[in-house]
């Protein structure tokens, strides 16, 4: 018998020139937040991305939680956000003292449901004086935060045109799509801010960091300001406003700059995977793997599929144990934050599709790196 080795979910790829731009900081001595990577990363996140301005940040929540202040998110509003996502978005929704509204997800690309989006603001708020209300909490609904999971976009036309009819600023965490785009457009520039990550397992990573976009430059100079402790002059420590050290190292740009330069072929082996994942197991009984909209590009971030257990004979976390067995590492989704005990304070009303597809689904083996051979092996496996 062989001795396989294990085959992990989703890795960093580092094969670019990580060592020669670590190396030139090292040798510069910039290693910290000023440096000319930060510069440089900011500009070619902005230059892919297709917006304006890039701020960097320590981490993709920083980002989340600067992003709301900056939108002018203030205590004791209301942000819609999809309850079907990583936790990072809503966590910074309650730093701003504001509340998340959860929407279910849509049960086709598993992404924010737009018709449950106009469900609320149709007919669960009012307005008064030109404000938007939640009838039932009588806040104030300020912001939207759509979450585009597992690399495929959210259907945001809808979202955006109620944005703008409700008034509702719309920040996009886009760090799983980054690389996606949603009819032609990247993710991260349609919305008023855009917000990545760049943590270990992310499209591109920077061991650890974040980014904010934007094509309003009052909102990208806040947004430094902000991250930068709210300095407000070059030599003597004066500052206007209870700030944050939210900046990236040199060091971690510099990272972050190789990793960009081979986003695109990423995201080309990524889909490359997806198409390859898809077709094996399409004929499988009670398998449903994930779909890509005719309107969108996905970055196929983390390659995930249903686990139906009638059909199948096993559910998702019993395909998972076989998997271990097998040295194979996969993950289901995330417990949707309405039932997460850390946002028990939150209202919750009837969230049942992100429930099935938290009990569903399972994310499986997808690096950049990962061998045509060990994509055959996980495919092996799920068939038998
Ligand atoms: C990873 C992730 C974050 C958080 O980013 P960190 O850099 O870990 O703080 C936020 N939103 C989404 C959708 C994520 O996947």
């Amino acid at each position: 018998m062989t001795a396989f080795e294990s085959i992990p979910l989703c890795v960093p790829e580092i094969r670019g020139n990580e060592w020669a731009f670590l190396k030139e900081c090292l040798d510069t001595n910039f290693v910290s937040s000023v440096g000319p990577f930060v510069d440089r990363f900011e500009q070619m996140t902005a230059e892919y991305v297709g917006t304006r301005y890039a701020v960097a940040t320590a981490n993709g929540t920083a980002a989340l939680h600067i992003a709301l202040l900056v939108a002018g998110v203030k205590e004791d509003e209301e942000v819609l956000v999809s309850t079907l996502t990583f936790i990072a978005p809503v966590n910074a929704i309650r730093y701003v003292g504001a509340w998340p509204v959860f929407i279910d997800a849509e049960p086709d690309y598993w992404q924010m449901d737009s018709e449950k989006v106009r469900d609320f603001l149709e007919n669960g708020c009012y307005w008064r004086e030109g404000a938007l209300y939640n009838k039932r909490s009588r806040r104030r609904v300020t912001a939207i935060i759509p979450v585009h999971i597992l690399g495929h976009p959210v259907d945001l036309q809808p979202v955006l045109e109620m944005a703008n009819t409700f008034g509702l600023k719309v920040i996009e965490d886009a760090t799983e799509g980054l690389g996606a785009t949603y009819k032609g457009k990247n993710l991260g520039s349609l919305g008023d801010i855009g917000c990545f990550s760049f943590n270990g397992n992310k499209m591109i990573t920077t061991g650890g960091g974040g980014m904010i976009v934007t094509n309003h430059e009052a909102l990208a100079c806040k947004a430094k300001y902000l991250t930068t402790q709210a300095k407000d002059h070059p030599i003597e420590y004066i500052h206007g406003m209870v700030g944050y050290n939210y900046r990236l190292t040199n060091l971690q740009a510099a990272v972050g700059c190789a990793q960009m330069e081979q986003l695109a072929v990423y995201v080309e082996t990524k889909r490359r995977i997806a198409a390859r994942y898809g077709k094996a197991l399409q004929g499988i009984a009670g398998i449903t793997p994930m779909k890509e909209a005719i309107w969108a590009s996905s970055s196929f971030w983390l390659y995930t599929v249903l686990v139906d257990e009638k059909k199948f004979g096993l559910d998702a976390r019993g395909l998972l144990n076989k998997l271990d067995i097998k040295k194979i590492q996969s993950r289901p989704l995330w417990q949707p934050i309405h039932q997460s005990p850390a946002h028990a304070e939150s209202y919750v009303g009837q969230l049942p599709i992100a429930e099935q597809l938290y009990h569903q689904g399972l994310s499986l083996p997808c690096s950049v790196g990962l061998s045509e051979c060990d994509l055959d092996r996980v495919i092996t496996v799920i068939k038998e």
